[in-house]
């Protein structure tokens, strides 16, 4: 063991990002290489943003609005909650690890699903937080099961709804249940990444759930639907008693200028946003039919990516499809599985094309 860092850090390994498109051209020497690997919106940001944003550089050599006022306006008013019960991220990565910061020691506990979003473990690692990782079942989390881990020293417990990498969801009974059964002392935090992309009647509306216990965190980002990826918005939404102090471990310029402006305007222009989930709407079940047709186990997706039990090693598909020009996303742990983004029916295309070649 190393002297300097602690146990738990040293077995962290950095952030495993979908590789770069950039990166796999100069690899191939190609031009033309498609990304399906990160979730982003593959129609960008709004044109609305875009159209905005050269006025703003002017300002950048100026510290942005420490308090991300207008931002934050905007948001209140979207979710008709007060200012006080919103706080702005650089990304919701970022408040994900304020969360640990802010209110687990050593001494607390955190709960989550496997497999779901890494961040949650990370941070866990990070701060030497004990944690129970809880096993999907079906490839949905079990609430049941995740409730049941919960201890008197359980402080953080995290539902990806639709969950990250199965794109599976929980309904609103299911979630109303442990809202209400879970011990009050438990913060419970609802990562709604992908929620503009969720349809199913069931899907429960976080606006609606508020009532049900006082210690409910909802994030939400601008990574993805709203195309600001690089831009690094995110924001939560909880009672004004957990933002306050988790504002006061914040750091004070988290979001930049940029960020806070086309927030604001991204917020604005939810047209943009309904044709983005409209395009994924139709490409997440053509993908779902196509990838099936190749006799890949499909797990249904509520989300703008879909899980899929490969039956082979995942490796080699993942590889052979590199060396076409696509990049979907491999994981460590779930050799037979790959989850991959949807994207433009060209990009998607190209996918499928590329999926005969390696299968053929
Ligand atoms: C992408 C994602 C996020 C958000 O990422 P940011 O870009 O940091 O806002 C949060 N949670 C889940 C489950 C995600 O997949």
């Amino acid at each position: 063991m190393s002297e300097l860092v602690t146990a738990s850090i040293e077995g962290l390994r950095p952030y495993q990002a979908g590789k770069p498109v950039e990166e796999l051209e100069r690899e191939l020497g190609i031009e033309n290489a498609v990304k399906l690997a990160s979730n982003e919106n593959p129609l960008g940001a709004s044109p609305q943003v875009l159209a905005a944003l050269p006025g703003l550089l002017a300002q950048i050599g100026r510290y942005p609005d420490g308090a991300a006022y207008k931002l934050r306006q905007a948001i209140a008013e979207f979710h008709a909650v007060s200012q006080a019960e919103v706080i702005c991220g650089a990304g919701s990565n970022e408040l994900l690890e304020l969360l640990y910061r802010t209110f687990t020691t050593g001494e607390h506990h955190a709960v989550f699903g496997e497999p779901s979003f890494v961040i949650y473990r990370a941070g866990a690692l990070a701060h030497g937080v004990p944690f129970s990782a809880v096993a999907l079942r079906n490839e949905v989390h079990d609430l049941a099961a995740m409730a049941a881990a919960v201890t008197p020293r359980t402080r953080l417990l995290f539902i990806a709804n639709p969950n990250n990498p199965t794109g599976t969801y929980v309904g609103r009974q299911a979630l109303e249940r442990l809202l209400r059964d879970v011990p009050a002392s438990v913060i419970i935090v609802l990562d709604e990444a992908y929620v503009e992309y969720a349809d199913a009647p069931d899907y429960p509306d976080c606006s609606k759930l508020r009532h049900l216990r006082e210690r409910l965190v909802v994030l939400r980002t601008f990574s993805k639907a709203y195309g600001l990826a690089s831009l690094r918005v995110g924001y939560a939404l909880g009672p004004a008693v957990l933002i306050d102090y988790m504002n006061r471990l914040r750091a004070p310029f988290n979001v930049g200028h940029l960020g806070q402006a086309a927030g604001v305007i991204a917020l604005g222009d939810q047209v943009h946003v309904a044709r983005s989930c409209e395009l994924n709407r139709v490409e997440r079940a053509r993908m779902t039919q196509e990838l099936a047709s190749f006799g890949f186990q499909v797990t249904p997706s509520q989300a703008n990516f879909v899980w899929l039990d490969t039956q082979r090693n995942a490796r080699e598909v993942y590889e052979t499809l590199l060396r076409k020009g696509v990049i979907v996303r491999p994981f460590v742990a779930y050799p037979r599985h790959l989850r991959i983004t949807v994207g433009t029916v060209a990009e998607n295309d190209r996918l499928y094309a590329a999926l005969r070649g390696v299968l053929a």
